[in-house]
C-alpha cells in the first residue's frame, strides 16, 4: 500500500500495487501531486495493469503516467478528458491545507489538473483480471460513483473495494452518488466470503468488521 502523506486527510487515498506472477496490478492511482510512477517497482519488461475503481480525483491523479489502463466502463468515458464535474478535481482547488508539505516552492492547489488517461481495457460486472497465479473478479458496486467497482480474489476471500467500502468515513452524498444503489451494494457485500477488505481509504478492514459498517449503513439508510 502506498499513499500521498502529505496530501489532507480528506483527499488521501490508498494505492495497492499487487505483485502477480505474469502482471502486476495497481489499484488506484491517488491525486498524482507528485509522480508516482517511480515509486512503483516492477522486474524490467513485466507488465503492469493500473486500474481505477472510479473516476473521482483521489484515485485517478496519476493514472496517466500508465501506459495499460483500465477502469469502469460506465465512467470510461470521462477518463478521456477527465472533467471536473466527474473529478470533483475543483474541489481540491483553493482547499484550505490542501498539502502539509509543497512538492516545490511554487506550487498552488489552484492550478491542480487532472490528466487525461483514456482506458485500454473496459470493466463490467463478472470480468476477470488474470495475474497468472491469482486473479480478481470485477464487482460493479455502485452508490458512492455509478461506476464504483471491487476486484475480488474469491479464492482467498481479498477484496479490493475502492471507495464502496473501507474502514474510514462513506461519503454517499456527492452528486453522482445514490444512495437506494449504495445499499444494494451492502446487501450485495454482507453476502461475499470477504476476509479482508483493502480499500481506497483508512486501513484495511476484515470481513466481520465489513460486515457491520455495511449493516450499520443499511439501519441507517433503509426504511
Ligand atoms: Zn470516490
Amino acid at each position: 500500500m502506498l499513499t500521498e502523506p502529505f496530501v489532507t486527510d480528506y483527499c488521501r487515498a490508498n494505492i495497492w500495487h499487487v505483485r502477480g506472477n505474469d502482471i502486476d496490478l495497481l489499484v488506484d492511482t491517488g491525486m498524482g501531486i507528485c509522480p508516482l510512477a517511480p515509486e512503483i517497482e516492477t522486474p524490467q519488461g513485466k507488465p503492469l495493469l493500473a486500474v481505477a475503481t472510479h473516476v473521482h480525483l483521489d484515485h485517478v491523479g496519476s493514472l496517466h503516467e500508465f501506459a495499460w489502463r483500465a477502469g469502469p466502463r460506465i465512467e470510461a468515458s470521462f477518463f478521456e478528458t477527465m472533467p471536473d464535474e466527474a473529478t470533483y478535481a475543483n474541489m481540491f482547488r483553493n482547499f484550505p491545507g490542501a498539502v502539509s508539505e509543497l512538492p516545490c516552492p511554487d506550487w498552488h492547489s489552484a492550478d491542480y489538473m487532472i490528466a487525461p488517461a483514456p482506458l485500454q481495457r473496459l470493466l463490467d460486472e463478472g470480468d476477470v483480471i488474470d495475474l497468472g497465479d491469482r486473479s480478481f473478479t470485477v464487482l460493479h458496486l455502485p452508490g458512492h460513483s455509478p461506476g464504483s467497482i471491487g476486484l475480488f480474489d474469491e479464492l482467498n476471500g481479498t477484496l479490493f473495494s475502492g471507495d464502496a467500502i473501507h474502514g474510514g468515513f462513506l461519503v454517499d452524498d456527492m452528486p453522482d452518488s445514490n444512495r437506494t444503489a449504495y445499499c444494494a451494494t451492502m446487501r450485495r457485500l454482507i453476502g461475499l466470503p470477504v476476509r479482508i477488505a483493502h480499500g481506497g481509504h483508512a486501513d484495511s478492514i476484515d470481513g466481520t468488521r465489513m460486515r457491520e459498517i455495511a449493516e450499520d449503513y443499511l439501519r441507517r439508510n433503509e426504511e
